[in-house]
């Protein structure tokens, strides 16, 4: 039995609320990724919500958190940047493992973890096409932990359509490539280390497809949620705010 993995799902659980998408999510997005990390695959799941105070994020929340996956969307802009902040020390102090999904590219995490800045609504953004275009994913690095049980490509009946240059930073691992049926093609899986922490982002997830209840994209989440959890032995450094020591390894006394 492998060890369990703590996995914090954000979602910020909005348009989930309502059609179109609550009859494709009715127990809202959070509730068909919690469905991928069941208990008895040693997985223990808390869920966070934008609604919740401070944004169910809590210092304790991350605290006890190997993975955090993060969906969000609409409401990336009011996201409070003193959680935001936590998060970033999270990852990249601690080791905190972070699954960016779809539109999260726009949340404040991501984009300050990869030193990026555009926004949903502004010229500079990579291209997108929301019309539901068939998808596949071709796994390019058949190797990699996060691909493991995963076949030569993972066929999306529809998804919206994450276009090139995706104006990310270049991607220590890329896993997928996805092509699109418009003749697009997109970086579509990509890990990234920063600091203590490892980070995948994985495109595909509009919220208007059920992609979510995809038996291979459910698998994916597991083996990435494992694979970016830190190590039970990682060194945290020091955390929470002090300095680190800063007495020198030799004598130094000689110099004044
Ligand atoms: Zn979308």
């Amino acid at each position: 039995m492998p060890r369990s993995i703590r996995v914090t799902i954000f979602c910020e659980h909005n348009q989930d609320r309502r059609e179109p998408v609550k009859s494709v999510y009715p127990d809202g997005i959070h509730g068909a990724l919690a469905a991928a990390f069941p208990e008895d695959e040693s997985f223990a799941v808390t869920i966070a919500t934008q609604d919740m105070p401070e944004h169910g994020l809590t210092e304790e929340v991350l605290s006890n958190t190997d993975t955090l996956v993060w969906w969000s969307h609409l409401d990336n802009p009011i996201f409070d940047d003193a959680v935001a902040k936590r998060v970033c020390r999270h990852v990249v102090g601690r080791g905190m493992g972070f699954l960016v999904l779809h539109s999260s590219t726009f949340s404040k995490p991501w984009q300050w973890i990869m030193g990026i800045a555009y926004d949903a609504g502004l010229w500079g953004r990579f291209r997108t096409m929301p019309k539901g275009e068939k998808e596949r994913l071709w796994l390019v690095n058949p190797g990699h932990p996060i691909a493991d049980g995963i076949g030569p490509y993972v066929e999306i009946p529809r998804d919206e359509m994450y276009g090139e240059p995706m104006l990310i930073p270049e991607p220590d691992q890329t896993i997928f490539l996805g092509w699109w049926e418009g003749g697009e093609a997109n970086r579509a899986g990509c890990v990234f280390f920063r600091g203590r922490g490892k980070i995948f982002m994985f495109t595909p997830g509009h919220e208007a497809f059920p992609i979510f209840y995809q038996p291979e994209i459910q698998k994916i989440l597991r083996n990435a949620a494992r694979y970016l959890a830190p190590s039970e032995t990682i060194n945290p450094g020091v955390f929470s705010g002090q300095y680190l020591d800063n007495t020198p390894l030799e004598d130094l006394s000689h110099r004044k």
